[in-house]
């Protein structure tokens, strides 16, 4: 039927829905969780949005809003999108709560009990902005219940590895099999249910809190990832099919409608360099030190092993005299308060060996330095993010992981993708020394090789036919048809 043979008054009714359409552009909610990983690759995916030409509202807590005011340029930057949005939210906590890592489960809860009843707010009160879609962190499984019941289509997204997801989601089997909690001490019996790690995973392998009793809090609160993800309309993974694609698809018989987007970090820069926009922030949660830069341009090519071991995780003594002792170069990030106590000052056997081949920060840019040509290697946390930066350059690495789902990616970085070396749990000097001189000179060459294959093909899969950038246009698309 053309147009003007609709009766009038339906007539109407279908021009003002397609002029709302029109004079409306989808306006997607964004809620990362506080953590500076999350926050870091949601704020990402929040840019690549907005350069597709959505509106954006991006919501964030108090606490981290006051962080990145302070320290990032996010407000001048997103101000270059007209339908962008920042909202802030109390996490319901206590100004000097510490927000860490041991008391994040402390965070979930407040965000739940106490700012749901916010969240909904938000939603509901401007009439004028209505919003079409929400992507929340899946971890923040409130965002889902008050999205049902006012009706607005949710998508989660997780900041994690598909490989450590498709753990969380496999505990019901782990314990149905009696392979969680673990009966004995030996950390090398290997794990055999959870499908496509039997070969390789082994107890050690699982998220640090599996060590622990099954009424540990981390327990419970993963237990449900298996019913939890799927309520969402679609699952949002920072990863590329290239590297984790075999676990997608394990990921993909719960959650059918699954869109890996990532490296998220490197897939926003190819889009950037093609608006000729400025490169993106960081969006850090503490002043980076780009002192470091002028550093590194001194140093000989691939010569600097880059330490840092993320936003969390601390760091002890035995480590820095390994690294001393390995006589390589070394940038190191030692954050304020990440040091164990046992170090309160430089041991005077260490002053010499730091001063001449060490250069420390307090916080790097992290993204430059792992581009930088005079870095060869990073010993790292294995920090999801840390990890895809390294992924992305073709850093080989040394893995040393404190908890959550690095203790998962350090086995798949050493044992599958062959990028590195994963220490975990054994950091005493020697082993520390004897690891960086194999990957920064006795097996330089090897990893290498390995590393600069999945770095083209992680550049790849965002180029125009790539399977991220497809993956990007079908979210997008779907959104609008929302
Ligand atoms: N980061 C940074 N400078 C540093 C250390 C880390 O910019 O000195 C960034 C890093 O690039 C990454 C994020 O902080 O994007 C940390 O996220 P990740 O998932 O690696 O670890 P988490 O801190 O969440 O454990």
């Amino acid at each position: 039927m053309l147009i003007n043979q609709i009766p009038k008054q339906q007539n109407q009714a279908t021009i003002s829905v397609m002029d709302q359409k029109t004079v409306r552009p989808p306006h997607v909610l964004i809620f990362p969780l506080p953590l500076q990983g999350p926050v870091n690759s949601t704020i990402k995916l929040a840019e690549l949005l907005c350069l597709s030409g959505l509106h954006i509202t991006l919501l964030l807590t108090d606490h981290i809003h006051t962080k990145l005011l302070k320290y990032s340029n996010i407000q001048s930057r997103f101000s270059s999108y007209p339908g962008f949005h920042l909202e802030t939210i109390p996490d319901g906590l206590p100004e000097d709560h510490p927000r860490s890592i041991d008391r994040f489960i402390e965070v979930l809860e407040s965000l739940k009990t106490k700012s749901s009843i916010l969240f909904k707010d938000l939603m509901t009160t401007d009439s004028r902005r209505p919003v079409t879609c929400i992507i929340a962190d899946g971890t923040m499984g409130f965002t889902c219940d008050v999205a049902n019941e006012i009706g607005i289509p949710i998508m989660y997204i997780r900041t994690i590895s598909a490989c450590c997801l498709w753990v969380f989601f496999c505990f019901p089997n782990l314990i149905e099999s009696r392979e969680l909690p673990f009966s004995g001490n030996d950390l090398d019996t290997p794990i055999k249910s959870i499908p496509g790690m039997e070969e390789f995973l082994r107890r050690r392998d699982l998220p640090l809190f599996c060590r622990f009793n099954l009424s540990d809090p981390n327990i419970k609160t993963y237990l449900s990832e298996g019913t939890e993800n799927p309520r969402a309309h679609g699952l949002i993974l920072n990863t590329f099919d290239d590297l984790e694609g075999p676990i997608v698809s394990q990921i993909r018989t719960f959650c059918p409608n699954l869109y890996t987007i990532g490296p998220l970090h490197a897939h926003l820069k190819l889009n950037l360099e093609s608006f000729s926009s400025s490169p993106p922030s960081s969006n850090s949660l503490w002043k980076e030190d780009m002192s470091c830069i002028p550093w590194l341009d001194s140093q000989p090519s691939k010569s600097v092993l880059y330490v840092s071991f993320g936003s969390l995780a601390v760091m002890s003594k035995e480590l820095w005299y390994g690294l001393v002792n390995s006589g390589s170069r070394f940038l190191w990030v030692i954050r304020r308060h990440s040091v164990l106590s046992e170090i309160i000052e430089t041991p005077p056997e260490l002053s010499k060996g730091t001063e001449e081949r060490g250069c420390i920060v307090e916080w790097a840019p992290q993204e430059k330095v792992l581009a930088h040509g005079g870095v060869g290697g990073f010993l790292t946390h294995s920090g999801w993010n840390a990890t895809l930066e390294s992924v992305v350059e073709g850093v080989p690495m040394i893995c040393w992981p404190y908890f959550l789902d690095q203790q998962v990616n350090s086995r798949f970085v050493g044992e599958v993708w062959k990028l590195g070396l994963d220490m975990k749990d054994t950091c005493d000097r020697v082993i520390v020394e004897k690891m960086v001189r194999e990957l920064m000179e006795e097996r330089k060459e090897e990893f290498r090789k390995s590393a600069d294959e999945m770095a083209k093909l992680a550049k790849q899969c965002f180029m125009v036919g790539g399977s991220s950038y497809c993956n990007l246009q079908r979210l997008i698309n779907d959104i609008k048809a929302m």
